[in-house]
């Protein structure tokens, strides 16, 4: 067997791609890429009712607003379900499965009778150990014959290990009376089928990994690494609730978070690495271990998931920001930008990036390269151009049209007019601003300035001041 690790994310498509299935799915992701290996991705869509495109389409469309990129295809897991009926055959023909042709009312009254003697109710099929001689010509299941006596141990790299006694393990049905096989078989045979060495996925299918261990020991084959996480609860302990954020991942991206900020926070969501809260996808991808991950379900918190946000706004490469800043307005039916506004946008995306903790704050900072004259100041910001403020900035403008418009010369001007009226600065920043966005909430009026230009800035100043 190759010693490549391959991991899978298996999402039912039922709904959108929520926040615990993003988890799931970027550790998988982490696991798999820090270690050369591969990601890969399959639509559990064997529940025919419940399964529908436009789910399938918005779990592709999170995890690729998130950048979890898989390999190969995606993955059909109904359109596998001849494979899957094949392998139920395999183990009717070596005998480790048979045939039951007992009926519901058979079932239900074997039920009634043990829990009327007080015995478990999992059912006994009389249909195990009998001659296919014997066989009606009637509609049947196909059961597994599941281990007697003894007990199975799930070695889980982050519960340690379960044991199950295998007298709790019912003859688990693999194809219904209708031929048709069912989930748990679907994804050991899938799982195998993959090469997925690797399983990581929520701790509510732990138990199910006690039946799927039945079908792995019967074809003989082994059993993949399994790493079941505690799910994620609300701040307050309780269970994930939309009113804590159990949200679609595209709702994310719609309040404004960057995918890098959503990843590092998701990463930390139940797993960590020493006291680092900060991190890139480069360190994410060598530090990620199954050793790392909580016993203990993670609490969702909106102020850490900011936070982290923020930092990664900082940190960002300008273009590459400004890229996730039209699909963000893209995300979320606002106008695109035009041309001129992108090239006023990239000048000004060094002093927006700091201080924004999601893209609607950015833009909010970003006014000043976005509005066009005549600048409308909101109501703060017309408290600041009061009749002496703008006399200021009148007698202001002239000192600035022969600035040389470097950073340098342009604080210079500022302070030598600021102590020929012997005023401090700060006296006509708060006017400047007014005049230059229009708003109390901007970059220096430096950095304004400077990406404004010389021209665009004392029309602005002049405007204000008339
Ligand atoms: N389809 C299952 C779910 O959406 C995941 C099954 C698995 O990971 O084995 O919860």
């Amino acid at each position: 067997m190759s010693s490549q690790v391959v991991t899978r994310f298996a999402p039912s498509p039922t709904g959108f791609l929520h926040i615990g299935g993003a988890r799931t799915a970027l550790f998988n992701w982490l696991y798999a890429r820090g270690r050369g290996g591969k990601f890969l991705l399959r639509i559990e869509d064997t529940d025919r009712e419940r399964s529908t495109p436009e789910a399938t389409a918005a779990i592709l469309q999170g995890l690729d607003w998130l950048g979890l990129d898989h390999d190969g295809e995606v993955i059909s897991q109904f359109e596998n379900a001849a494979r899957h009926v094949e392998v139920a055959q395999q183990l009717l023909a070596e005998g480790k499965a048979y045939k039951c042709f007992a009926t519901q009312d058979e079932i239900q009254a074997f039920r009634d009778a043990a829990r009327a003697e007080g015995k478990s109710t999992l059912y006994r099929s009389p249909w195990r150990d009998a001659d296919p001689a014997t066989h009606p010509n009637a509609p049947y299941v196909v059961r597994i014959k599941a281990p007697q006596g003894g007990e199975t141990v799930i070695r889980d790299q982050v519960q340690g290990d379960v044991t199950i006694r295998n007298d709790q393990l019912d003859d688990m049905v693999l194809l219904r009376s209708d031929g048709t096989p069912v989930y748990m078989l679907a994804v050991v045979v899938d799982d195998h089928d993959m090469g997925v060495t690797h399983v990581i996925r929520g701790d509510d299918h732990l138990n199910n990994a006690a039946r799927q261990m039945m079908i792995y020991d019967a074809m003989g084959w082994d059993v993949p690494v399994w790493a079941h996480i505690p799910l994620i609860h609300g701040p307050d302990g309780k269970k994930l609730s939309k009113r804590h954020g159990a949200l679609g991942v595209d709702e994310y991206q719609k309040m404004g978070y960057p995918a890098a900020g959503m990843r590092n926070y998701l990463a930390r969501l139940g797993w960590s690495h020493g006291d680092d809260e900060f991190f890139t996808d480069a360190q994410a991808k060598e530090w990620f271990d199954l050793g790392g991950i909580g016993k203990s379900p993670a609490r969702f918190d909106f102020k850490k998931l900011e936070n982290l946000s923020g930092q990664h706004i900082a940190a960002s490469d300008d273009a590459a920001l400004l890229h996730e800043l039209q699909a963000f307005l893209a995300a979320t039916d606002q106008p695109a930008l035009s041309d001129d506004k992108i090239v006023v946008l990239r000048k000004a995306m060094y002093c927006l990036k700091t201080g924004a903790k999601t893209f609607p704050q950015l833009i909010e900072k970003a006014e000043f390269a976005l509005a066009d004259r005549p600048i409308e100041p909101d109501a703060k910001a017309a408290k600041n151009l009061d009749d002496v403020s703008r006399s200021i900035l009148m007698e202001l403008t002239p000192h600035l049209q022969n600035a040389s418009w470097s950073r340098n010369d342009l604080e210079g001007i500022a302070n030598q007019f600021a102590e020929s009226r012997d005023m401090k600065f700060g006296k006509f920043a708060a006017p400047l601003r007014a005049a230059l966005a229009g708003r109390t909430a901007t970059p220096s009026v430096f950095d304004m300035m400077l990406v404004l230009g010389r021209e665009e800035t004392i029309a602005r100043l002049t405007d204000a001041a008339g």
